[in-house]
């Protein structure tokens, strides 16, 4: 039963001539799927629609190929043969009752174009916001008369794929109509440009053109980006943002509204905790009497609650907490809390879209599969015959591979060796500002405390005698990985010399305490480890060096959109970074490193040396269980399989993706390709 007091999450909303059913509004969110997979598309927003809510929206949808920021694969309505893939799933979101909306965008100066080779186009002369060299011409008047065609013939398409809801978007410093309301990109002197009503010209314009296209039979929504964190040289709330808001207040049908750019907008919990844009967008609804949405990587209905009352916010906007959870409104409908699979604010969801590819969910295994293996979030189909199962290692993949198999219908033991669940999840959750990522852990031990077919045992480290002796037929090694100390990793693929004692993340994460003196991070890992590594040694009082190898701290963490966040908090705390150095060797306290170019050495005080470089798979137990293959058969042993770090150590999201996968796949034979793919079965015409 609901609790009453989350009634009004469920109260409809008016939206222009449509009724919302409900608060829950997921914004448009890159998914890596978009016109390039527009079946898996389809698919995993249909999924969102039957998980209960309102609102489903695209990811921004391109409208003309001077605005192509290939390789990334987002939506495209560039001609009608765009019209089909998303219709496809505007059908699967209204099968559900939900409503489509599609967020119309032009690149401006934000595409490189690297597809269509055409011109990019902005207010004025600009290089492209990446580092290709490539720049965008001004546009003049007859550019500007196209370009607000190019709207209204996509606002005109996204009608007949059956979109209600249709977007007007100038956020995330990715639209052309966020570059003309800019001071930063408009230097234009004519009526579109200089005062701030010639700025708000474009996107004035635009708004229009765009609902005389749509008529009465959609909604018109306005993103907008009320802050991009840039103080005075940028749009602030105070300022511009609140200013454009006034401006048009009653213009749309709705206000979304959020922070630029995107590493602003999808702060990560390392950064930011739930709710950390209401400061910025709290104004909005004081200025307009229109319905508003904005985002903060909700996922307690309380807190929902609070915003809605507060007059912050009318709808509930998620991208994050809809990808970890689909299913979040019809748990809380259904009183249901304790399933909610909560976001993490990992942003490895982030990661997949920014290497153009499906994305993928730390909490989440299913996204991204529903349609190329016919994954859903909340169903799993029951095991044909029933059997047993023994899980050893209580990480990730351990809990993963048991909650899922239970829930097939599988008789699970679960073996744990130390005296907590979670493994790396429990160790890792401990490390400044990750408490957050601890829900991997705690999701699945609610899931897994009631089911009568799951044993759990803590305390147990299991060998090969003990694995033998329990005569289970079906044997699942999720033991996990450990740090390597001898600096071998990306660069130095074979050890580097006498390193003297090195420490490692599991020593610190294990509580060793860190020597007098001075602290040296070799960080080859080029993820959040080594950054993690500095921040303790800084708070413990240390000095601390970071070297890496590569050209930055943390290089991985440009896709979770936090590498500027951590880079530069290291630099607040006093870390001294230096990068593109490798080991040489180490004499006592000096450590040498060598330029990775030139060779030159670098000598560094270093009474510490904790190296984050690489993991080695924990395959004892493998090795004694493969060393025991003729005792098997008499134990009733018919498999034994290595899922997650203990096969190849990796991010978290691919150790519970390794556990569920084991359980999807169990009982089934493999295949040589193990999923459809739908881009080798387009028609090809020569
Ligand atoms: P993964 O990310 O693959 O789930 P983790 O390192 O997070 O790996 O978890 C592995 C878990 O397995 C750890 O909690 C560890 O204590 C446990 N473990 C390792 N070897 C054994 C063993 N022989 N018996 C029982 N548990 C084990
Ligand atoms: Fe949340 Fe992480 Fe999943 Fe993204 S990948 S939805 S941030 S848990």
């Amino acid at each position: 039963m609901r609790d009453p007091r989350h009634d009004i999450l469920f109260t409809p909303v008016q939206v222009g001539p449509l009724t919302v059913k409900n608060r829950f509004w997921q914004v448009p969110h890159c998914s890596g799927m978009g016109y390039r997979y527009p079946n898996a598309e389809a698919r995993m927003r249909g999924i969102k629609a039957e998980g209960g809510w309102g609102v489903i929206s695209t990811q921004e949808a391109e409208i003309h190929p001077t605005s192509d920021i290939s390789p990334a694969n987002e939506a495209r309505l560039w001609s009608v043969e765009d019209v089909p893939a998303l219709r496809a799933m505007t059908d699967a979101v209204h099968e559900h009752g939900a409503l489509a909306a599609i967020q119309l965008v032009h690149n401006g100066l934000h595409s490189a174009n690297r597809y269509s080779r055409m011109i990019p186009l902005g207010p004025s002369p600009a290089v492209y916001d990446g580092n290709d060299p490539v720049q965008a011409r001004a546009m003049d008047k007859s550019d500007i008369a196209d370009m607000r065609r190019w709207y209204r013939e996509a606002a005109l398409r996204a009608r007949d794929a059956g979109f209600d809801i249709v977007y007007v978007y100038a956020g995330h410093d990715m639209s052309v109509l966020q570059h003309f309301l800019s001071r930063r990109h408009n230097h234009r002197s004519d009526e579109y440009g200089g005062t701030f009503e010639n700025r708000l010209r474009l996107f004035r314009e635009v708004i229009g053109d765009v609902r005389d296209a749509i008529g009465d039979r959609c909604a018109l929504a306005v993103r907008l980006a009320v802050d991009e964190l840039l103080g005075p040289e940028g749009i602030t709330c105070e300022g511009e943002g609140h200013d454009i808001i006034a401006a048009l207040a009653e213009v749309p049908d709705i206000w979304d509204v959020n922070l630029s750019g995107w590493p602003n907008d999808s702060q990560t919990s390392r950064f930011a905790p739930e709710g950390f844009q209401e400061p910025y967008i709290g104004f909005v609804k004081s200025v307009t009497t229109k319905p508003v949405v904005g985002v903060g990587r909700y996922t307690s209905p309380d807190s929902m609650v609070r915003v809605i009352r507060q007059g912050i916010m009318d709808f509930i906007g998620a991208a994050r907490p809809s990808i970890a959870d689909p299913f979040l409104p019809v748990k809380i409908a259904e009183g249901r809390l304790q399933d909610i699979r909560e976001c993490i604010g990992c942003n490895i969801c982030t990661s997949g879209d920014n290497t153009s590819v499906p994305m993928r969910c730390t909490q989440n295994p299913t996204v991204g599969e529903e349609w190329r293996r016919g994954w859903h979030p909340e169903r799993i189909a029951p095991l044909e015959s029933p059997t047993q199962v023994l899980v050893v290692g209580g990480g990730p993949a351990g809990l993963e591979a048991a909650r899922a198999l239970a829930a097939r219908g599988a008789e699970v033991t679960l073996a744990e060796a130390g005296g907590e669940w979670g493994g790396r999840v429990s160790r890792e959750s401990r490390l400044p500002g990750l408490a957050t990522w601890g829900r991997v852990r705690d999701w699945r031990l609610l899931q897994l405390q009631d089911r009568p077919n799951v044993q759990m045992y803590l305390h147990s480290p299991m060998g090969a005698d003990e694995v033998l002796a329990m005569g289970l037929p079906h044997v699942v090694l999720a033991t996990g990985a450990r740090w390597r100390a001898d600096g071998v990793g990306r660069w130095h693929r074979l050890p580097p010399g006498d390193l003297g004692k090195v420490l490692t993340p599991d020593d610190l994460m294990s509580g060793a305490s860190l020597p007098e003196g001075p602290v040296v991070i070799f960080d080859d890992d080029c993820y959040y480890m080594g950054g993690l590594m500095a921040e303790i040694a800084i708070k413990a009082g240390a000095e601390v060096t970071l070297v890496t190898p590569d050209s930055m701290v943390g290089s991985f963490t440009q896709n979770t959109l936090e590498q500027g966040r951590i880079q530069t908090r290291l630099l607040e705390m006093g870390v001294r970074i230096v990068t593109a150095h490798r080991l040489e060797g180490r004499k006592g306290n000096v450590l040498e490193v060598a330029c990775t170019y030139t060779g030159r050495i670098m000598r560094l005080d270093c009474a510490t040396l904790i190296s984050v470089t690489a993991r080695l798979p924990e395959q004892d137990l493998w090795q004694a269980l493969k060393a025991r293959r003729a005792d098997w058969v008499d134990a009733g042993l018919r498999s034994v399989t290595r899922i997650g770090d203990c096969l190849a150590p990796g991010t978290i999201a691919a150790a519970n993706y390794a556990g569920h996968l084991y359980a999807q796949d169990f009982g089934s034979v493999s295949a040589t390709i193990p999923f459809r793919r739908e881009d080798v079965a387009q028609l090809f015409t020569m």
